[in-house]
Order: C-alpha cells, then structure tokens, then sequence
C-alpha cells in the first residue's frame, strides 16, 4: 500500500495536460486560460477626467477662467487649454492638452462662459493618467480559472477570443449486477447507482466533460462494452469492482482488456482499493464502489488530476485549518477522511464513519484530515481539512 501522498505523485505523472483551444470570451467563464494574454492598448487610452468639472491649466482660490468648450465622454475637445481658459469636462472624457488638473463642479461657480474657482479647492487634480490601469503588453497569466473579474479585465483589454485549455472528457463507468439508474425500478436485490452521478456533478464543477457511461454488469462482455463505449475519453472512471472478490470485474478483467496498472491500494479511509495506470490513449482510476469512498476518492484524487489535465498547478486538493469543538479518538494506520460539520464552535465530526453512509457525507460540510496513526486530539486543537461547500 502507497500514501495518499505518493498516490497523488503517481497520479499527476499519469496526468497529461490537454491541447488548447480558442473560445469566445463570453464563453471563456469557468475555463482554464491555457496561455498568456497581453493588452494590446492602454486603459485608460488617454489621460482622463474622474469627475464632473473644468479642465484648467492651474488651480488657485478666486482664480476667473474663461469657459472655451466642452469634452465630454466619447466627445473629445482637441484644442489646447491655455492660462486664464477652463474646458467643461465630464467623467471618461479626454482632458484636453495643456490642463494640468480638473477643478469639481462642486468648487466653481459658474457666470455665463465665465467660472470662478471657490476658496477651498480639492488638492486632487482628478486625472487617471493613460495607462494607469493597464499599459500595452501588460499580462493575464494563463494557469487561472476565468472569473467574473477576468472577464471584465480581458474585455477591457479588447481580448475578444480567449486560449483555454479543451475540457477533459471524463468516462465514467459504473459496475455491478446490482445497480440500476436513478428513476429505473429496482429489483428486490437491487440498488440505485449513485457514485456516478455524484462524481458527474463534481466533473461538471471543475470544468470537465462528463460522460456517463452504461452500468457495466459484473462479467467480462459487459466491462470490454463500457470500456470501448469510453473511447475517446481523457480519462476514465471506473466505480466498484476494484477489491480481490470473484465478482471484482476491474481489478480482474481491467489489465486484460488494456489497462496498464501503476498502483493499487492506498492507505486510506475510506478508499483503500483505488488503481489508476493508462488504458490507451487514456488515463484510467478505478475507484472503489462504497459510495463516500468513491466521492471521497473523487475530491482527493479525481479532482486534482483533472485540474492538472486542465493545466493549473498540480497540487493536492486545497486544505483549510481549523479547530476542534470535540475530541477525537486516535486513528489507524491510515491517513482517514472524516465527515465532519464547520459550526460556529469548531469542527464536529460524525459519530459514525462507515464508507456506505452518504448521508452523513450529504450533512457533511468538512472532512477532516487524520495522518496515519495520529494520537488522540482534544478539543480546541488545530486540524486540517478540506472544505466540502
Ligand atoms: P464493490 O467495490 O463493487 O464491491 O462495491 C462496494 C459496495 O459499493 C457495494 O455495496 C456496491 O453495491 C456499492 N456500489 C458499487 N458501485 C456503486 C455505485 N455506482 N453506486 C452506488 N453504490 C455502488
Ligand atoms: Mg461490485
């Protein structure tokens, strides 16, 4: 059995970064910008007002200036402004050359075309400067998620069509005689697939492209169907069958059908039998079929591979600190994932672990961390976790 550590290492050597593509911005929300992007103009492309007022060559109480025209935003005024002169100026409109500063209306009082600048004016001269936001070549390092706000940015530097990195497509396969599809009536000795459609949600989250495969019976026909109905995909899921039992059809069939094992086991709770090598073109992680194992496999394990295909850094999944508002008792020899709620008072884990109750992983908003044979912690002691909301 490897650590989750070395697993993850394993895994990221698996991992390859997918090949670029150009979209829309309008459609590059979510997206991993795959490549450098640089302004190709200045903003503000001019110097500019930041207030309503009066363009004027110098500032001083009482000072009377002749009114000789009017910028306005889009609506520049391209003559020079020369001492005893003001332009009316608004907010976004160029400040005409030879001003040095805009006066706020709120500090004239204003006589026809002439003003006069009032006792106490502003020691703010209210120009952005051109380039003050960005300069030409300025960047927009790729390895991000697009934002909201990266949107606004690139928009602003007039990037109309984004390089991001393609969306993986992700294969995921249930197996097991006895699953059926949510909606489907079960028979007496059934029950409904779920880890597969959990970990759909949790592709569609980080940006992937899900495929959700037929349910693969436990007998060799039925797994060389699913997995040639998987080609094409970046990366396949497998879920169930990947214990030692007669019926585990992955851990038996998978190498004879293509695919080239790197591991197998990690010491993990819940999670222990998880694989992972190449099948083909693919990359391949057979996660194990207890439910909170195969969603916990996925946050610690699935997640981070797509997002290393996805081009951001390849890094385990992002842990929080926090503090315990219970005790907890020594763990095992395995790293363990507990479910666990974030209350105001500290993290509380569940009383019960099992791998099978995803109900208690559905009330969880936290699982907490343990190292292998961590000691007893009491409440008010720091841990870390990885934040399920
Ligand atoms: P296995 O690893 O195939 O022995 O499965 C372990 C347990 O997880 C069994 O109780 C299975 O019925 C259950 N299981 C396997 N795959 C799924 C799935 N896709 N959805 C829900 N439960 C599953
Ligand atoms: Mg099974």
């Amino acid at each position: 059995m490897i650590s989750v550590t070395e697993a993850l290492e394993h895994l990221f050597a698996l991992a390859r970064p997918l090949g670029v593509e150009t979209v829309p911005l309008l459609q590059a929300h979510g997206r991993v910008l795959a490549k450098d992007v640089a302004a190709t103009r200045n903003q503000p492309p001019f110097n500019s007002s930041a207030m309503d007022g009066y363009a004027v060559t110098e500032v001083a109480p009482g000072l009377r200036l002749r009114v000789i025209g009017e910028s306005a935003a889009g609506h520049g005024f391209y003559q020079t402004v020369k001492t005893g002169e003001a332009v009316r100026i608004f907010t976004g409109a160029p400040v005409p050359d030879g001003a040095k500063a805009v006066v706020i209306q709120e500090d004239v009082t204003r006589d026809g075309d002439w003003i006069t600048i009032g006792d106490n004016p502003e020691d703010n001269d209210h120009i952005r400067r051109a380039g003050g936001d960005f300069r030409i070549g300025d960047t927009v390092s790729a390895g991000r998620v697009i934002g909201p706000n990266d949107i606004a940015l690139l928009a602003s530097m007039n990037i109309a069509d984004v390089p991001v990195t393609r969306r993986p497509i992700v294969a995921l396969i249930s197996t097991g005689d006895e699953l059926v599809m949510p909606g489907e009536t079960p028979g007496p000795d059934q029950i409904i697939a779920s880890n597969t459609l959990g970990l759909h949600a949790l592709m569609r989250d980080l940006g992937a492209e899900p495929r959700l495969l037929p349910i693969a019976r436990d007998n060799e026909a039925s797994l060389r169907t699913a997995f040639d109905l998987a080609k094409g995909a970046d990366l396949i899921v497998t879920i169930g069958g990947a214990s030692v039992g007669d019926h585990d059809v992955v851990a038996n069939l998978a190498p004879q059908l293509g695919f080239d094992q790197s591991f197998y086991k990690v010491a993990m709770r819940p999670g222990k039998p998880l694989m992972a090598g190449r099948f083909g073109e693919a990359m391949m992680i057979g996660l194990p079929g207890n439910p909170v194992s195969a969603m916990v496999c996925g946050h610690v394990f699935v997640a981070p591979v797509v997002r290393a295909m996805l081009r951001l850094p390849a890094q385990a999944a992002p842990r929080r600190s926090g503090v315990l508002a219970e005790a907890l008792p020594a763990n095992g020899p395995r790293e363990h994932y507990m479910r666990a709620r974030v209350t105001d008072g500290g993290l509380i884990a569940f009383g019960s672990q099992d791998s099978s109750l995803l109900s208690i992983l559905g009330q969880a908003d936290a699982l907490i961390v343990r190292s292998p044979k961590d000691g007893p912690r009491s409440a008010g002691d720091h841990v870390e976790y990885l934040p399920l909301r």
